[in-house]
């Protein structure tokens, strides 16, 4: 009498106690045999990984903004290379960072700056879609990672993520704005340098009087 191949599945779940509170569960369902190697039922095993699923959300967002962290985007850029040499297809990488951001803190306050990063941060990240990658690189510049890989669908991503920082009320700060560096993945990169292309052409969007993008392929 032979058994089936597969012997448990698992899957993590998130549920809600009694009590409204968040808990991330694993469950594993296992088939049960007789003696003679019938499958009879399933018995299911579920293991509380609330701690652990907080813990592994902590190590990749930012405590300020929410959004991605530099760890969790430099995994996701890797990954994302990875693909693109498999698949032979590029993507695009944006490097954005406000304009005289160290002005808002010297005229307003450091409190003031930080929220204008959380409203920054919350302008663009409503422009960027589910398959995109979106982190806080580090200070006041984020990186975003898209699948899209031609420059016109990523200008259509910069001119939605510029009208939405126009549009924000960033308390009384007036005139916040942004500068971008686009570049390309293409055959060879590595993720130093890929983003050493972005950086380069943000340095020259912020060389041009910044509030616009520059492309180095
Ligand atoms: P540029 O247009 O050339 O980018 O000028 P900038 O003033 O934005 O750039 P600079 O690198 O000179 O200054 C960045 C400032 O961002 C300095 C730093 O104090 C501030 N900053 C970095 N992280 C935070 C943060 O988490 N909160 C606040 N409030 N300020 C921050
Ligand atoms: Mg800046
Ligand atoms: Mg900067």
């Amino acid at each position: 009498m032979f058994h089936t191949l597969w012997s448990f599945v698992t899957s993590k779940i998130k549920n809600y106690t009694k009590e409204g509170k968040k808990q991330w569960l694993k469950i594993t369902i296992s088939p049960m045999f007789d003696e003679n190697g019938l499958k009879v039922g399933y018995s299911s095993y579920r293991e509380n990984i609330t701690d652990k699923k907080e813990l592994e959300y902590i190590s990749t967002h930012d405590t300020l903004t929410g959004v991605h962290n530099r760890e969790y985007f430099q995994q996701a850029l890797n990954q994302k290379i990875n693909v693109a040499v498999r698949e032979n297809h590029s993507f695009g990488f944006i490097m954005l960072d406000i304009d005289h951001f160290k002005s808002v803190n010297d005229t307003y306050g450091h409190a003031v700056g930080d929220s204008v990063l959380k409203k920054a941060t919350e302008a663009v990240a409503k422009q960027i879609g589910v398959h995109d990658t979106f982190a806080r690189w580090g200070g006041e510049e984020f990186i975003i990672i898209t699948p899209q890989s031609t420059l016109e669908a990523m200008e259509v991503l910069i001119f939605a993520i510029q009208n939405a920082i126009a549009k924000s009320s960033f308390d009384s700060v007036p005139n916040i704005t942004v500068s971008f560096g686009v570049t390309l993945y293409k055959a060879g990169d590595s993720a130093a340098s890929i983003q050493k292309r972005a950086d380069d052409a943000l340095y020259k969007a912020k060389a041009n009087g910044r509030n616009c993008y520059k492309v180095e392929l």
